[in-house]
This record gives C-alpha cells, sequence and structure tokens, in this order.
C-alpha cells in the first residue's frame, strides 16, 4: 500500500497521526467526532483495525486501547494500525449504549450515507476505516448489569479467523455466525477476519479483563506479523495453553421475583440440576432455586440482584469437557492476577 488516506488526510510510512472523523453535530452546534490513532511502521504489513465504545457504556476497550497506543511494542510496527478508542461517541458522553435516537449501533452496519444517524456513522466507520483494513478487532463488554467472563466471538468457520481467535489467547471461546447488521457481520462479508473480544461489565474498568484484552491484541499483532517476537514475548506468553469452543449457550431465567443470592459466578463449572443461586422475597421468605438446565461454564452473569420473574440471570456455554475449560479458566484467572 503507497498511499493511506483517513478522514481526507494522508499517512505516510513511519508516521504516527491522530485523525478526527467528523460526524453529525449536536444539536446545539457543538462538532462532534470520532477521534482515530494511526500508526504506520515504515515497512507494509497487514492493516488491523482495533475499535471500543460502539456501545457507549463498553468502557473496558477503551481503556485496552488506551494502553495499547502506550505500549513499547508499537514503536516497530509492521504495517498499520488504526486505532478507534471511542465509535459511539455520543453514547460515551451520555454513559450510554445508544445513539441519542435509541437506536444501537451495532445494529446498523454496513450503513448508508444517507439513512439514519446510526446508519451514517456506521457508513463512515465501514469507509474510512473497515475498508482500509486487512484484520479487525472489536471491543465490549456484558451489556444491562451483566459480567461476561473474558471470551471471544468470532466466525470460526474461516481458516484465518480462527487462527487469529486463538492467538487471541482466552479460554473460551463462540463460534457465532449470526447476522445481526453487527460491525462484525459487515467485516466479514468483506472477507476481513473480525474479532470481538467480550469481556467485563459495562461503565467499569476491570483490570483483568483490561489485561487479557491488551495481551490479546498484542498476541493477534504477533500471529499477524505486525510486532516482532522478541518484543511480545512478555506480553503474548501462552496464557491459556488450551481453548475451548463452546457447542452452544443458554441463558438461565429468574423463575420468581424477588432478590437474588448467587452462589455461582462467572467461570464456574455447573452441573444439569445444581443450584446456581436463590431467589427470596425481602423478609427471606418464599425462597426459589435457580437451578441449571444443563451442564457448562458460566460465561456471564448478572451483576443487578434485583429480579423480575423471567430476567435473564446467568449465561452457561455447554463443551464437549467442561471440567477442562474451568481449570484452564482458574490457571488463566491465576496468570492475569499474578501479573497485577
Ligand atoms: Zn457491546
Amino acid at each position: 500500500m503507497k498511499i493511506l488516506t483517513i478522514g481526507g488526510q494522508t499517512v505516510e510510512k513511519g508516521q504516527r497521526k491522530k485523525i478526527n472523523l467528523d460526524v453529525a453535530k449536536l444539536y446545539d452546534h457543538t462538532e462532534m467526532n470520532i477521534p482515530v490513532e494511526v500508526i504506520r511502521g515504515k515497512k507494509d504489513g497487514p492493516v488491523l483495525f482495533i475499535c471500543a465504545a460502539i456501545h457507549g457504556d463498553e468502557i473496558n476497550g477503551v481503556e485496552i486501547i488506551k494502553r495499547l497506543l502506550g505500549h513499547a511494542a508499537l514503536k516497530r510496527i509492521k504495517g498499520t494500525l488504526i486505532a478507534v478508542p471511542i465509535v459511539n461517541v455520543y453514547g460515551y458522553i451520555h454513559r450510554s449504549r445508544y445513539l441519542p435516537d435509541r437506536r444501537d449501533l451495532n445494529r446498523h452496519f454496513p450503513g448508508t450515507p444517507n439513512g439514519s444517524l446510526a446508519a451514517k456513522i456506521a457508513h463512515i466507520f465501514m469507509k474510512e476505516i473497515v475498508d482500509k483494513s486487512t484484520h479487525g478487532i472489536d471491543l465490549h463488554t456484558g451489556a444491562n448489569h451483566r459480567y461476561n467472563l473474558p471470551q471471544i466471538r468470532a466466525c470460526l468457520d474461516d481458516e484465518e479467523t480462527n487462527r487469529l481467535a486463538h492467538s487471541f489467547n482466552v479460554p473460551v471461546m463462540i463460534n457465532s455466525t449470526i447476522r445481526d447488521g453487527s460491525l462484525r457481520e459487515a467485516a466479514r462479508k468483506k472477507n476481513i477476519p473480525i474479532l470481538l473480544y467480550e469481556g467485563g461489565e459495562y461503565l467499569r474498568h476491570n483490570e483483568n479483563v483490561i489485561r487479557t484484552g491488551l495481551h490479546g491484541v498484542l498476541s493477534v499483532m504477533h500471529a499477524i506479523d505486525m510486532i516482532e517476537s522478541k518484543k511480545s514475548k512478555t506480553t503474548s506468553s501462552k496464557i491459556a495453553k488450551e481453548v475451548f469452543i463452546a457447542r452452544s449457550s443458554y441463558w438461565v431465567r429468574a423463575p420468581s421475583s424477588g432478590s437474588l443470592r448467587a452462589l455461582k459466578h462467572a467461570g464456574d463449572r455447573v452441573e444439569e440440576g445444581q443450584i446456581l443461586g436463590v431467589i427470596s422475597d425481602p423478609f427471606g421468605q418464599n425462597k426459589v432455586d435457580i437451578c441449571a438446565s444443563a451442564t457448562g461454564i458460566i460465561i456471564g452473569e448478572s451483576r443487578l440482584p434485583l429480579l423480575n420473574a423471567g430476567d435473564a440471570v446467568f449465561h452457561i456455554a455447554t463443551f464437549e469437557d467442561s471440567v477442562a475449560v474451568e481449570e484452564q479458566v482458574d490457571l488463566f484467572e491465576e496468570a492475569i492476577d499474578m501479573q497485577l
């Protein structure tokens, strides 16, 4: 690639540049733009975009990108890194998942130049970022008071995506091919291998999730030959010895209304019929157990103990061998803790 132009600005080889992508002003005429930092190595190589806060309240990814941008490994990269720490700038300001019209940006890709605000932003992002990239990583967290175990979601049927997903080095992966208007789907249609990293809780900085994500991103950059192995040895050490791909996943819902005392948490292995928590009324009466319907690993949990009957409480993934997955998750969490 000879010329790289983003938002009308050219980035030369060996240059590091901040660019603002213009998007619609606020109604008081405050200018709005999506901040981008481009780091172009002297040598040609892959073009990796990494983005966060497509859902404006999912801020772990913003912190991951912040730390990545300060990492020494970026001093000598091959190819180009396009970092977009906050895609949904409107939601980020309001600490909201959505755009001002309550649209979910991640349901409006690839977008159109003349549609809703969501469609317009999606279109700009595709044109200025995705179309110029060879690979992508999209960073998310649990929504709505939910905590997610660090996990990769990707179309694992694609060979290169599968290889990158393994290199990200988290114990749990979910093969996901849903058609939902997401950035991931739109990038995949353009044959750009893309990983979605999910971890932690919205509006929080979860240190283990941030460290895991940063590790993962550096490991992927190493796998696609953007950074040298020498530089990344400490950061891409094999934390997850084995990676497990979920066969399927299901939600356990509250069987009655009340407040929850959870007995199991993200990362725990649970067996079919096992009690995950107890829901009771404010007097501690009318206790109802909430139980797993199939053996698996908890990959997501509600952190809000106030439940109406039917609320989703635990997200459980099922595996061929859930005992082995739990061991890996434990080892993995220990390894991440040791680095704190
Ligand atoms: Zn999200």
